[in-house]
């Protein structure tokens, strides 16, 4: 590793309060390249955070060819530092590069990477609950040709940044619109695969929704606009009286970690948890009738978000009869997620990787 010189460190964030999400870049950064031609990946190494150079002609530049992850590091009351099932991520980043035909990472190579660079950058890790390191893997098509075709040149890294919570309003109730008329991901599509191009396709919805008042769209499926799927960067659960109803993964939609470990714990509870297909006017009807006591997100950058009103059609249907009100079990499954993650309930999954 090269070493930074002390007059290039950057400054760390004074206050804990002050983290945005997403803003602010650690000083160091992994990178490796991979090349068709050998089929191997190489040059791993950590190295400065700087900007890098890519041809104008970089396939990632013209087709998207990408796929990224999204994880965190937490600090504990202890002064330890872990992380939240990391596995899962590298995981998950190998079924995308499938899909996106790249080429897959070494998953205990990935880890201790990812291990290493958080500890050499152990002291960009917000001590405040609710705050953490999120941790970037990206991999990127960088051929310099003109041509659809899958990546030859590839480079992998990892940046990181300590970020506050997602949410300026803090943990409260979110509105979010009933997207009709865009869709996210169709059957047969990338809906599965974290890949940029989901996210850029799904901006011109999410604005709109934004300007009407809505924090994000809740998508439906592509083919009937029909059924609930996901809104932009959180998988949906709905509390049905006594069943946590959420989509199945049927491929247009991501499979989150937090979806999964969620509806681990619900299991654990005894709380019925039904991955099924439910229609949009299933949900519309148990908010009318009262049957809908709860809706909340699921996804790493907010952990559990609680939904408090849908719009659907131009009409609001408020959730749990107020919609500025946390639901008891949103509350409850919130809290016990977050004190396993940072470390202030025993961790009975073995979710927790520590750094040591
Ligand atoms: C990342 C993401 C999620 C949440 O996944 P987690 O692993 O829980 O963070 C859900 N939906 C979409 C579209 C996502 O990109």
């Amino acid at each position: 590793m090269n070493e930074i010189p002390e007059n290039e460190l950057k400054l760390k964030p004074k206050n804990d309060g002050e983290l945005g999400f997403g803003t602010i870049f650690t000083d160091h950064m992994f990178q490796m390249r991979w090349s068709a031609e050998t089929g191997e990946w190489n040059s791993a190494q950590i190295k400065k955070y700087e900007p890098f150079l890519i041809s104008p002609a970089a396939i990632v530049l013209h087709y998207g060819i990408e796929i990224f992850e999204g994880l965190k590091a937490y600090h504990t009351e202890n002064g330890d530092i872990q992380l939240f099932r990391p596995q899962k991520n590298i995981e998950r980043l190998n079924n995308s590069a499938e899909r996106m035909v790249m080429p897959k990472v070494d998953p205990e190579f990935i880890l201790g990477a990812i291990k290493k660079l958080v500890r050499l950058e152990k002291e960009w890790v917000p001590h405040t609950f609710g705050t953490s390191l999120y941790i970037r893997p990206t991999m990127i098509g960088i051929d310099e040709f003109i041509g659809v075709h899958p990546a030859e040149d590839v480079l992998f890294y990892i940046i990181l940044s300590p970020v506050g919570a997602y949410y300026a309003t803090g943990f409260a109730p979110v509105d979010i619109l009933v997207e009709s008329e865009y869709i996210r991901a169709a059957p047969g599509g990338t809906g599965a695969a974290k890949t940029g191009g989901n996210y850029a396709a799904s901006l011109l919805a999410a604005e709109e929704a934004k300007k009407k008042g809505y924090t994000q769209v809740l998508w439906l499926d592509a083919k009937e606009r029909k059924y609930v799927e996901e809104v932009g960067t959180m998988n949906m659960m709905f509390v049905m009286d006594d069943e946590v109803v959420t989509s199945p993964l049927t491929g247009s939609i991501l499979p989150g970690v937090t979806r999964d470990s969620v509806i681990q714990i619900l299991k654990d509870w005894d709380i019925k948890v039904s991955e099924r297909m439910i229609t949009i006017n299933e949900v519309i009807e148990a908010a009318k009738s009262g049957k809908l006591k709860e809706a909340f997100g699921t996804g790493t950058a907010a952990v559990i978000t609680p939904v408090g009103c849908l719009n659907y059609k131009d009409n609001d249907y408020i959730i749990g009869g107020n919609k500025d009100k946390v639901g008891e079990l949103t509350q409850k499954l919130y809290d016990y997620l977050t004190s396993i993650q940072y470390g202030k309930k025993e961790d009975p999954y073995g979710w927790i990787v520590k750094i040591d």
